[in-house]
């Protein structure tokens, strides 16, 4: 992601903790940064790692509450199989995402919609969902 589509990003987070009455703290921002300025996924040990040392140097469980909260907001997705994270900025809902992961380049290509939502547990409400698809990339099958 280029530097200017990282802030415009950063902006639209803002935005929607306003909207949602959230707070976007200093180290959930700079989560939220670091998780969109990285190419492929970035695991919750790399966030650490790029936060300290510094006036801004973060804990362990800080981080994991920053994640949490940016996944509560559909900013950042977890994908489950790699235990690492990517960011989204596609502001939609927390509803379904599906991710296609590509195993040579480690590039992550996010699409919605396609996800039925009729097929359910009756009464089941759903708060989030991933569907991970591993595979190769357009770029890398050539
Ligand atoms: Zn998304
Ligand atoms: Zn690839």
């Amino acid at each position: 992601m280029t530097s200017d589509s990282i802030s415009q990003a950063l902006a639209a987070a803002d935005r929607l903790c306003l909207e949602r009455g959230e707070r976007m703290t200093p180290v959930r921002r700079h989560v939220l940064e670091l998780v969109l300025q990285s190419n492929s996924p970035v695991k919750a040990y790399d966030l650490l790692e790029s936060l300290k040392p510094g006036p801004g140097s973060a804990k362990p469980p800080t981080v994991y509450r920053a994640l949490d909260f940016l996944m509560s907001l559909g900013l950042v997705h977890k994908i489950e199989a790699l235990n690492a994270f990517v960011g989204c900025t596609h502001s939609h809902a927390c509803g379904g995402a599906e991710l296609y992961i590509c195993t040579d380049c480690g590039h992550v290509q996010e699409v919605h919609g396609s996800l039925e939502p009729g097929h359910k547990p009756k009464g089941f409400k759903v708060e989030r969902s991933v569907v991970e698809h591993f595979g190769v990339c357009g770029n890398c099958h050539q």
